[in-house]
C-alpha cells in the first residue's frame, strides 16, 4: 500500500484490478438488466482511482439497484427504503476520511427518499450518489415510478400514466448539487469516467445512469436509451449552471438525453464547514453549545 493521500478523499491508494473490488456474491440481477453495466463502471472507477476497500463505504436503500453493495468489496449498509442518503450523511460526517458511495433506484431516491435529495445537494455532502434510473419499480414487479414516462403502462397504470415525470438531473441542478452528470448505463466507458470524476470531486456528486429493465419496462430498452443520448457539446461550459439547465430543458422538450458532465462547481462541503465551526469555538474539548448556536446564526 502506498501512503499517498488522494486529493479528494484522505485515502491510501492501492493498486487493485476492477475484479478485486467484486465480492464473491454473484450479481443476481436479471440477464440483460442495465445495472450490470453500472456495477462494471463502478468497479473500473474504483480501480482507476485506487480506492482502498478499507476506506470505502457503499450504501443503498431498497430496490433491485440497492442490491449493489453486496457485490462491492467495501464496508456497506443496506438501509431502509429511501434512507440511504441520510445514513450516508451520518457516515460521511463521522468519518470524512472515507469514500462514501450511495446507489439506488429512481423510486428509492426520488419517491420514497425524495424529501432527502434537496438537502444532500444544498448541504454539499461529500459523497457520490449514483442513481440507477430505469423509470420503473423493478423489485416489486413493475409499478409506475416518479421518472416513468407518462404514457407508460405498468401494473399500477394499466391505461397509461397521467403524471409528468420528474427529471433527476434538473432537480439536482436546481437544488445545488456541485457535480451533476448523466449517461447511459450501457456506455460503461463514459459511466466509469463520470463515476471516477464524481468520486474525485469534493462535494455532492450526482450521477444519473439510465438503465434498462427488460423484465418490466418495454419502452426504455437499452437501444432506446442509447439512441436518445446526445453527448454534451464540447464547448459546453461545465461551470455555467444556466447553460446546464438550458441544455437539460431543451433536450427534455426534444425527447433527448444529454449525456456527459453537465455541471461542476467548487464550494465548501458540510464536513469542512463543521470542522471550521469546531475550530472557531475552540475545539471539541471545551465547546460551548450556546456559543456554537450563536456563531451559526446568519
Ligand atoms: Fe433489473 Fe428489472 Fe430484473 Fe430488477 S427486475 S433485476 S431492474 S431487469
Ligand atoms: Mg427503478
Amino acid at each position: 500500500m502506498n501512503a499517498i493521500l488522494h486529493p479528494q478523499m484522505h485515502l491510501h491508494q492501492v493498486d487493485l484490478k476492477p475484479k478485486d473490488y467484486k465480492t464473491d456474491t454473484p450479481s443476481f440481477w436479471c440477464a440483460g438488466c442495465g445495472h450490470h453495466g453500472i456495477l462494471t463502471g463502478l468497479l473500473r472507477a474504483l480501480s482507476e482511482i485506487g480506492v482502498d476497500p478499507n476506506f470505502l463505504v457503499s450504501i443503498s436503500g431498497i430496490g433491485c439497484s440497492s442490491r449493489l453493495p453486496y457485490f462491492v468489496n467495501s464496508y456497506k449498509m443496506h438501509t431502509l427504503h429511501g434512507r440511504a442518503g441520510p445514513v450516508a450523511t451520518g457516515v460521511q460526517l463521522a468519518r470524512p476520511d472515507l469514500a462514501v458511495v450511495v446507489t439506488g433506484g429512481d423510486g428509492d431516491g426520488f419517491s420514497i427518499g425524495g424529501g432527502h435529495m434537496p438537502h444532500l445537494a444544498r448541504k454539499n455532502i461529500n459523497m457520490t450518489y449514483i442513481l440507477m434510473d430505469n423509470h420503473i419499480y423493478g423489485l416489486t414487479k413493475g409499478q409506475y415510478s416518479p421518472t416513468s414516462r407518462q404514457e407508460m403502462k405498468t401494473t399500477t397504470t394499466p391505461y397509461g400514466g397521467v403524471e409528468e415525470p420528474l427529471n433527476p438531473v434538473l432537480y439536482m441542478l436546481t437544488y445545488g448539487a456541485s457535480y451533476v452528470a448523466q449517461a447511459f448505463a450501457g456506455n460503461v466507458k463514459l459511466a466509469s469516467q463520470l463515476i471516477k470524476e464524481g468520486m474525485e470531486h469534493k462535494g455532492f456528486a450526482f450521477i444519473n445512469l439510465l438503465s434498462q429493465c427488460p423484465s418490466f419496462n418495454e419502452i426504455d430498452t437499452a437501444q432506446a436509451i442509447k439512441s436518445a443520448c446526445d453527448q454534451m457539446d464540447a464547448n459546453h461550459d461545465i461551470s455555467d449552471l444556466n447553460a446546464a439547465m438550458n441544455a437539460v430543458n431543451m433536450a427534455k422538450q426534444a425527447g433527448r438525453i444529454p449525456s456527459g458532465l453537465l455541471y461542476k462547481t467548487e464550494r465548501p462541503t458540510l464536513d469542512q464547514r463543521m470542522a471550521e465551526l469546531v475550530e472557531r469555538v475552540g475545539g471539541h474539548k471545551d465547546y460551548d453549545l450556546r456559543k456554537i448556536i450563536d456563531l451559526a446564526r446568519p
